[in-house]
């Protein structure tokens, strides 16, 4: 599956990302319509122990429903003090529909107690760094007329900090700090988070695999 068909699906209600999908395969003249195009599609539980099965799942439920190519991604935040947690659960980690302040107060209760060695990451005075953590992200593409997958993941590495900070982004943002760039993840740009997000490496990986 090198070449997929002019058009795919991707399986996603959030806009946000469907318009990052579609500008990143408008280069390769391929047409990006969404779930938002195709409303009775069936729901989607999220039950696997892994982001990259979550997407395959997604991938290959709305490609047969469609007989279309499907694009789906899954994503969240793995902490190494916490053994990976909350991974494939970031969006629910408090609670089924929680908001992201309690998912962020859970994640700042599960480290109390925890400190690691900073040195050379140039936080703020007053910030401590709890574990190390990244995001993590997991693309499928499903072409239905061949039962085929393409696959890429991308990662975010950066530390959980104390405290959070900035107002941009969403999720768990606020709490990871990037040292390259001396900021957490919600105070980088737009621009900085597509460049060095989860999200963009793993599509600009995919991209190449379909080049
Ligand atoms: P989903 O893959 O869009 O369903 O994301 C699952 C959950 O992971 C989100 O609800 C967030 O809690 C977390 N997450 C995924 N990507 C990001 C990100 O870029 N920033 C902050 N949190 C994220």
């Amino acid at each position: 599956m090198s070449r997929i068909s002019d058009r795919i699906v991707v399986a996603t209600q959030n806009n946000g990302k469907t318009v990052e999908f579609r500008h990143a395969f408008a280069k390769l003249g391929i047409q990006v319509q969404s779930m938002a195009d195709y409303p009775d599609l069936p729901d989607i539980v999220e039950d696997g122990s892994t982001f990259a099965e979550n997407a395959r799942k997604k991938a290959r439920t709305v490609g047969e429903a469609l007989q279309i190519p499907v694009l789906a991604d899954d994503s969240g935040l793995c902490v190494d003090a916490l053994e990976g947690a909350p991974g494939v659960y970031s969006a629910r980690y408090a609670g089924e529909g929680a908001a992201d302040a309690d998912n962020n107060a859970k994640l700042l209760t599960a480290l109390s107690g925890q400190r690691m060695d900073t040195t050379g990451s140039a936080l703020p005075v007053g910030v401590e760094g709890l574990s190390p953590g990244r995001f993590v992200c997991a693309l499928a593409l499903y072409d239905p007329a061949t039962g085929q997958f393409i696959e890429a993941e991308g990662t975010m590495d950066g530390i959980i900090v104390n405290k959070p900070a900035g107002e941009g982004g969403f999720g768990y943002d606020p709490l990871l700090w990037v040292p390259e760039y001396g900021k957490t993840v919600a105070q980088l740009t737009k621009d900085e988070k597509q460049q060095i997000g989860h999200r963009g490496r793993a599509l600009s990986r995919l991209l190449s695999l379909l080049d």
